[in-house]
């Protein structure tokens, strides 16, 4: 592509985004297409003769978008909506065309310093304490690996170099609540634990880590000689966005000893609105904590802010230096090749800079307070409803609910009622989703099906949540006329 081409192209691409960007009502939210459809309308081999720009964009538009699930859709209320915003969509643009990669600080270093400017500024927004070094990976999983690294590298004497294998060491625990996200259960996998070594603590009624049966599992496990090493608390948990009792928490790590990660990968963010601030009481006590601004803060897929105030323990942990790569700046600049696995990394901090810059800090506390007043909102029209139950409370973005339309479900014995009434919040869910105006996901909680609504895409508005609503009410309608005429 010569650079004229390239300019001419560069113009037609912008445009077919911003098109994208301010029509979004043109595409169904959820995908329609099934399995194999994008396989079987393409080609099975490379071509072997130049193709035009054009004949290829005719196929994004023809075979791929079609095969699109719109995350950056208003109307995606699904899992944790989130927010490709235009200055990060620019940002990412120019990230290609410069194709930094900061393994060194000589590789790049406007990527090595704008990383630490960013998560500086976002460190201060969040509250914070200043000793918590920063470090961006591409998601909060891979974050949680190499904070459970670190801890098994502070915890487990001999774990770099001996490894876990053939001698002679004690079962090792790490634990987390019922609610906390699956990527614990594979970071302690991957560090070699074994799945058994993670022990889930029973939560309260609403889903918070119980700190009293923490205490117990411990007490319990060192009687039987396993060694604590790590707690992984949640703030703003994957199903009902609870919230672990931090200080608590951090209280019993430091009796304990043990390290304390924080997994604030959603409800992070919300620590930038004075409001909410104390959710991250206890932080300064933590050893290490993720936040996604990928997930809350209107930056494009991928960015993971990890927080850690003993880095030099996972730097411990990886860091190497072959022959090739030692440079001169070795002891006063900064390698993020030493901060962890990817030797790699591309200039996602311009991203970050670029959305702080654009919507300052302002900005980005209104979109946050907006979102978590608007889920209010849609919690108070499903309080209102009796055919409608909330199951959890609202202290972000999500709401979880359960239809439960008595007509249908009385004189039903207990199990039957049960039954019946998850197959009609599945159908629900299903009616509501095919309409292509919203995408709502679902979640299990006291094994029961529930349906789930998270907001957090910039241009959601209360239209958009309205609409849900309004869907979610007719298509209960349509389904309860269906199941009474059978009965
Ligand atoms: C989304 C989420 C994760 C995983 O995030 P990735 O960046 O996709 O790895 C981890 N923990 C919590 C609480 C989450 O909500």
């Amino acid at each position: 592509m010569d650079p004229a081409a390239f300019r001419r192209h560069g113009h037609e691409l912008v445009d077919w985004i911003a098109d994208y960007l301010e029509h979004p009502e043109r595409y169904p939210v959820l995908s329609r297409n099934t399995p194999g459809d994008i396989v079987r309308a393409l080609p099975p081999q490379a071509p072997e003769d130049p193709e035009t720009f054009g004949a290829i964009l005719a196929d994004l538009e023809r075979v791929l978008v079609p095969g699109l699930t719109h995350w950056n859709h208003p109307g995606f209320f699904a899992y944790f909506a989130i927010t490709a915003s235009a200055p990060g969509i620019l940002a990412e643009f120019l990230t290609a065309a410069l194709n930094q990669q900061a393994m060194l600080w000589r590789t790049s270093p406007a990527t090595t310093e704008l990383e630490e400017v960013a998560l500086g500024w976002l460190r201060q927004l969040m509250g914070l304490p200043d000793t918590f070094e920063g470090v961006i990976y591409d998601t909060a999983s891979v974050a949680t690996l190499h904070a459970l690294s670190a801890a098994r590298e502070s915890g487990i004497p001999g774990a770099r170099t001996t490894g876990l294998a053939g001698r002679d060491l004690p079962r090792y625990r790490v634990y987390c609540s019922e609610q906390a996200h699956s990527s614990v259960d594979k970071a302690v996998i991957a560090i070699g634990l074994g799945h058994e070594s993670l022990r889930r603590v029973p939560t309260d009624d609403v889903f918070r880590l119980v700190p009293a049966a923490l205490t117990r599992a411990i007490a319990e496990d060192r009687a039987a000689g396993v060694v604590p090493l790590s707690v992984v608390a949640t703030i703003g948990t994957t199903s009902t966005s609870s919230v672990d009792p931090l200080p608590a928490i951090a209280d019993i790590c430091q009796r304990e000893g043990m390290w304390l990660h924080v997994d604030a990968a959603y409800g992070g963010a919300a620590a930038l609105l004075p409001t909410h601030r104390h959710i991250l009481e206890g932080v300064a006590h933590a050893d290490s904590l993720v936040v996604n601004p990928h997930k809350w803060l209107f930056t494009p897929l991928d960015l993971s802010a990890f927080y850690c105030r003993r880095m030099d323990v996972l730097r411990a942990a990886f860091a190497l230096m072959p022959d090739y790569l030692a440079t001169p700046e070795a002891g006063h600049a900064r390698n993020l090749m030493d901060s962890g696995i990817p030797l790699g990394r591309r200039f996602r901090a311009l991203k970050l800079w670029m959305v702080m810059r654009t919507f300052g800090a302002s900005g980005l506390r209104a979109h946050i307070a907006r979102h978590i007043e608007l889920a209010q909102t849609f919690a108070g029209w499903v309080d209102a409803r009796s055919d409608f139950t909330r199951v959890a409370p609202v202290p972000f973005s999500v709401v979880c609910f359960r239809w439960e339309p008595a007509r249908l479900l009385d004189g039903l014995t207990e199990a039957e009622r049960r039954r019946a009434s998850d197959t009609l919040n599945s159908t629900l869910l299903d009616a509501v989703n095919r309409s292509g105006e919203v995408f709502l996901s679902h979640t299990k909680l006291n094994d029961r099906f529930v349906i789930r609504l998270a907001i957090g895409h910039e241009r959601t508005t209360l239209k958009h949540v309205a609409r849900a609503w309004t869907l979610l009410q007719e298509e209960a309608e349509r389904i309860a006329a269906r199941s009474g005429s059978r009965s």
